[in-house]
């Protein structure tokens, strides 16, 4: 039969051969024994399609080679592929022509949703609400495995401390012990329990690693970091993922420490593949194999090709360079073949996981696709997810929530009546102009009056790829008319912040204020009606001390997708109370990044700023954040109080429990979301000033009084430590409770190494 199966010229299907009772991994070796050094070298390969595939079969060019190449089963995985249509026709080629038919894994950037946008997935990270977070991603992945897709790129799990980097708004923060709980609920999300079913898509735990930590906040820039920060910061997400089953991750375009992470023995042989036994398969970032010639690291795409396949990364990703080199590379003895079969064995596998070999065009489904795309339960779910990452970072003289009826309002801000920017970056299925804007979602609320004026722009171009959004705009000629309009109204509200192409891929920043002219009109605003409200719109944490300090009430609103102007009408109008908590410090000047909450300590640790200069400071700029992490506030007010632990002490295999009374004293009823942070103060390797360890999200009445309580174990207190293995060190710790990482009750105990 093997014999058969490999001579025969037509099509071939493996799966149907070979008892569907046999083992996985017997299936999948008896697919690899049919296949040719060429064919095992076609799985590794994956080209994008942005190109017309269902037009006529085009003759020359970059297409013509990749639909040649698919013909003669050398491609493994297609990305940027939309739509059944498309998906189905490419499929059949692979399927009915190339010699195998073995089927096509087709991937997607599904970042914060297909076509029905979420949240960008920092503003979702602000909810701390992992249901919520879980089940925006299977809403992603249902309407994306609804038009053929089987592969997302996503989670990106980078942890991340530099706003500066535009790749900011893809992560889930600053911190790994919720970076962590975020990638395990997006994994879930993505890949449900069941990967052949045809509403969950494979997730990627992507960029391994340390591409967030780039110098000087520039995507692309050269990483350097100690093995405690990858071990203990870097590291953990991704570790999470594996344990969540994530079967696919990605490479990096980063260097680490002198070696191209794409090139990393050490990252993905000996840890990911070694130590944490990952058995699914890595792709490489975009071009990231070929791009090790500019780091320096290889002298021609065949040499990359070599080291990248001997370090352990299984696709390629729009190299070609395994495609065009790996045979040559395997017969001059470069390669071992039983290294091409283990990255082959990889990538089948989890073909096999997703069904493809039972029916290859299980996810093309020309109705499901029209009943899926878009469906009102779709737009119900990213509402929710929406209100749930907003965060109150300001309400002074109590100016939210807003009256319902009797005030004259006006809006000014480009950003509020913009339909695309809340969309953010990442959203490439989505059209332009499919956002609810600000207004649409105020104007749901007829009680008022409502103006909008402009005021100003932010950018001067504003669709995707277009780089015109570079540019801020300088023009204030429309300054007169808002300032005259906000002279009457009885609130004025500012859209103001970043167009959601000022943050993503390739776009850093060096100025992370408002962009443009926008900080003026605010200044010139104040000035006529201090009554502001003020809505952020951003990728990225925001610079924007003078708006802390003068403007009364500020909302933090991210770029939140679709239903966004719906969801931050709810909040200002007070039909929802904000429970959103800051993933990643505000810094009050650019300068102090990267800034974040879990630093260490410094020889010369804070003093106040008349003691002396010869501290660890600026002299001309504060040390503290604008607002710290784990920050946001609510229509609530929540007091907290009885910080107990139940002993002052614990040994190897016991437990303390850390209790606090958490009371509304507000006459609203909100979420609160209560969190436990430890110090550490002795270590073998210097300990960050607090870590968080715990968090719980409470529903209080007004008031209400709930007691929350905390497990710490030894497992809590671990950390990678001088001995290079995570464990817990015996000494002295303190625990804080509170809001935020600013918590300020305390409590000390003792953990006994015995
Ligand atoms: C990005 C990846 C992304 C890939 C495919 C790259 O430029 O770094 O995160 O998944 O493109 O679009």
């Amino acid at each position: 039969l093997l014999v058969l199966a490999a001579c025969s010229k037509k099509v071939v299907q493996p799966a149907t051969i070979f008892a569907a009772a046999n083992p996985l991994e017997r299936k999948v070796d008896s697919v690899l024994k049919l296949m040719t050094l060429e064919e095992k070298v076609g799985q590794l390969n994956q080209y994008n399609g942005f190109w017309e595939i269902t037009g006529p079969t085009p003759k020359e060019g970059q297409a013509a080679k990749k639909y040649a190449d698919l013909k003669k089963g050398l491609v493994g995985s297609m990305l940027n592929v939309k739509g059944v249509k498309d998906v189905r026709a490419l499929q059949k080629i692979a399927v009915e022509e190339a010699r195998l038919g073995i089927p096509l894994v087709f991937g997607f950037d599904v970042i914060h949703g297909y076509k029905t946008i979420s949240p960008i997935p920092l503003a979702e990270s602000a909810s701390w609400d992992m249901e919520a977070i879980k089940k925006s991603a299977a809403i992603a992945a249902e309407e994306a495995a609804a038009v053929g897709l089987n592969w997302t790129f996503a989670p990106m799990v980078d942890v991340a401390r530099d706003a500066r980097w535009g790749r900011v708004m893809e992560g889930a923060g600053e911190d790994p012990f919720l970076g962590s709980k975020i990638a395990v609920a997006r994994v879930q999300g993505f890949q449900g329990t069941n990967l052949a079913a045809t509403n969950t898509i494979l997730a990627c735990a992507k960029h391994f690693a340390g591409y967030a930590f780039a110098e000087a906040g520039r995507d692309y820039s050269t990483v350097d970091v100690s093995e405690t920060v990858l071990q203990n910061t870097i590291f953990p997400p991704f570790k999470a993922a594996v344990d969540a089953g994530v079967r696919t991750f990605m490479n990096s375009f980063n260097e680490l420490n002198g070696i191209p992470a794409t090139g990393s023995k050490y990252l993905q042989r000996e840890i990911l593949k070694g130590d944490w036994k990952f058995d699914g398969f890595v792709v490489s970032d975009w071009g990231s194999i070929n791009e090790m010639m500019n780091h320096g690291y290889a002298k021609d795409s065949k040499q990359a090709a070599e080291i990248a396949i001997n370090a352990g990364s299984d696709m390629d990703m729009e190299s070609s360079a395994y495609v065009d080199h790996l045979v040559a590379l395997v017969n001059e003895g470069k390669v071992k073949e039983t290294v091409v079969d283990d990255a082959v064995k990889r990538i089948l596998k989890v073909k096999f996981e997703l069904g493809l070999f039972d029916d290859p065009y299980r996810y093309c489904d020309e109705n499901r696709e029209a009943a899926t795309v878009g469906k009102p339960a779709f737009q119900e779910g990213v509402l929710d997810m929406a209100k749930k990452s907003i965060v109150l970072l300001k309400n002074d003289k109590e100016v939210l929530p807003l009256k319902k009826s009797g005030q004259k309002i006006v809006v000014i801000g480009a950003l509020a009546n913009d339909k695309t920017s809340p969309l953010g970056s990442w959203r490439i299925a989505a059209d332009d102009n499919t956002a609810i804007s600000f207004l649409e979602g105020m104007q749901n609320y007829k009680g008022n009056q409502l103006t909008y004026k402009k005021g100003a722009d932010v950018a001067v171009g504003r669709t995707q790829f277009v780089w015109e959004t570079k540019i801020n705009t300088t023009d204030k000629s429309e300054f007169a008319e808002a300032i005259a309009a906000a002279k009457t109204a009885d609130v004025v509200v500012m859209v103001l912040g970043e167009h959601g192409l000022q943050s993503g891929e390739g776009r850093s920043r060096a100025d992370i204020g408002l962009p443009g002219v926008q900080q003026e009109l605010l200044e010139e605003v104040y000035k006529v009606n201090p009554n502001i409200v003020l809505v952020l719109n951003n990728g990225r944490p925001l610079a924007i001390p003078w708006a802390a300090d003068h403007i009364p009430a500020i909302v933090e609103a991210w770029q939140l997708g679709t239903q966004s102007g719906n969801a931050i009408a709810q909040v200002l109008y007070g039909d929802y109370n904000p429970s959103g908590k800051l993933p990643m410090t505000f810094p009050r000047n650019v300068g102090q990044l990267p800034l974040y909450y879990n630093h260490k300590n410094t020889g010369r640790p804070v003093m106040t700023e008349e003691d002396s200069v010869f501290w660890s400071h600026y002299i001309d700029e504060k040390t503290t954040p604008l607002y710290p992490f784990g920050f946001g506030l609510s229509y609530a007010k929540f007091e907290y109080a009885d910080l107990q632990i139940s002993a002052p002490s614990f040994a190897q295999a016991g437990s303390i429990t850390a209790t606090v009374k958490v009371t509304n004293t507000a006459k609203v009823a909100g979420k609160e979301v209560v969190q436990l942070y430890i110090r550490d103060l002795i270590g073998s390797v210097t300990r960050p000033v607090r870590e968080l360890k715990g968090f719980e999200m409470i529903e209080l009445k007004p008031n209400e009084t709930k007691t929350v309580s905390f497990v710490i174990d030894s497992k809590t207190i671990q950390y990678f430590t001088a001995n290079s293995k995570w464990e817990a060190e015996a000494g002295d710790f303190k625990l804080f409770v509170g809001g935020s990482s600013a918590a300020t009750l305390e409590a000390d105990f003792e953990y006994k190494n015995n």
